[in-house]
């Protein structure tokens, strides 16, 4: 009988990687499977066909064998298969090699821990500047008394008989066999003959955890901080899960962050705008001296250089921005309402002392004219 290349039968090229072999084949399996083509004998030699080129290109020492010399390379071994029939081909075999990988697969085994979440809410100046902070959770830990195996002291869980440790059994139904979860053990392949009187053989205990976390300076709302290893113990000494602590930064009195930098307002007085002066600013650093030229418009942005946040990667630090905001004085008595009047009459009418007066009467002007047919 003449045999089909291999390659020919995966439709895979000759340097076909063996992640391409693994998807032709998983997509050919579920084509040619007899479940999908009842009583079709073209599909069942298909389906043999097909496993027998997977078996022998599946595996790197069999297909350089095979690329070297050919059929002859699968004589006196594996390849054939009986004739006719579906003889002692087991399709659980070929379904776990196909569903394996999508339910995390392999062997069963007791069980990772689960990750944790905590919700931590800081302030800036502890997301700015980083900070440790004690936590208790609620959580479950690893059993003192049997660490965490489940089985009384001086006794071990045991492989499990039914499954011999697969946690899967093969249950005949009819024409084909089906893999289950193994009902003796749960999946778990270990029975606990003689349990822990602390856990009940679970191997873990409900308990508030305490543990100390380091915030890095530079987080900020979104960020999370992966604590590998404290989430919840595993079943019967499996790994334990994470714990993920997602920060979220609270609102402050005075700076608004955006990103590295922080945003924050400053009320001046006319006169200070007027004649210029120093002020006192916040900064997150303390109180810093911001010189403010004379004439100086309400609104003017001024630039703190590195007064901002640290980048939580790492890179230069933001600035501070100050936006200063010219104040209207308010419950003024006769005497300085008197003053202001006269003050305004000092003024020249041609707007020099008015910057943006002028500018501004000068487009509505335009605007005006413009308008106009
Ligand atoms: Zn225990
Ligand atoms: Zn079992």
């Amino acid at each position: 009988m003449s045999k089909r290349d291999y390659y020919e039968i995966l439709g895979v090229a000759r340097n076909a990687s063996d992640e391409e072999i693994k998807k032709a084949y998983r997509r050919l399996a579920m084509k040619h499977h007899p479940d999908r083509n009842p009583g079709d004998q073209n599909a069942e030699e298909a389906f043999k066909e097909l496993k027998e080129a997977y078996e022998m290109l599946s595996d790197s020492r069999k297909r350089a064998a095979y690329d070297q010399f050919g059929h002859s390379a699968t004589e006196g071994g594996f390849g054939g298969g009986g004739p006719g029939g579906m003889g002692g081909m087991n399709f659980s075999d070929i379904f776990g090699d196909i569903f394996g990988d999508i339910f995390g697969g392999g062997r069963a085994g007791p069980q990772r821990g689960a990750d944790l979440r905590y919700n931590m809410e800081i302030t800036l100046e502890n997301a700015v500047f980083g900070t440790t902070v004690e936590l208790t959770i609620p959580t479950l830990v690893g059993c003192a008394e049997c660490k965490g195996s489940g089985a009384r002291k001086g006794a071990s869980p045991v492989t499990c008989k039914d499954c011999d440790g697969y946690g899967q059994v093969r249950m005949q139904q009819g024409f084909f066999s089906v893999q289950q979860t193994c009902p003796t053990c749960r999946g778990k392949g270990k029975q606990i003959l003689d349990p822990c009187g602390e856990c009940k053989g679970k191997g873990r205990r409900k308990q508030n955890k305490k543990l100390s976390v380091k915030i890095p300076p530079g987080v900020d709302t979104g960020d999370r901080i992966r604590l590998s290893g404290e989430g919840e113990a595993g079943e019967a000494g499996a790994h334990p899960g994470d714990l993920y602590v997602q920060v979220s930064v609270k609102q402050h009195a005075i700076f608004e962050r955006d990103g590295t930098n922080l945003h924050c307002e400053v009320p001046i007085s006319f006169l200070i705008a007027a004649l210029g002066g120093e002020l006192d600013v916040p900064s997150l650093n303390g109180r810093v001296k911001l010189k403010v030229p004379a004439e100086t418009q309400s609104g003017k942005v001024f630039r703190m250089r590195g007064m901002g946040v640290p980048p939580v990667r790492g890179g230069a630090t933001g600035d501070l921005l100050c936006k200063v905001v010219v104040e209207t004085p308010v419950n003024l008595t006769a005497k300085q309402k008197e003053l202001l009047k006269e003050f305004e009459k000092s003024m020249s009418t041609n707007n020099t002392h008015s910057p943006r007066s002028s500018s501004w009467f000068n487009r509505v002007k335009k605007f005006f004219e413009e308008m106009k047919p």
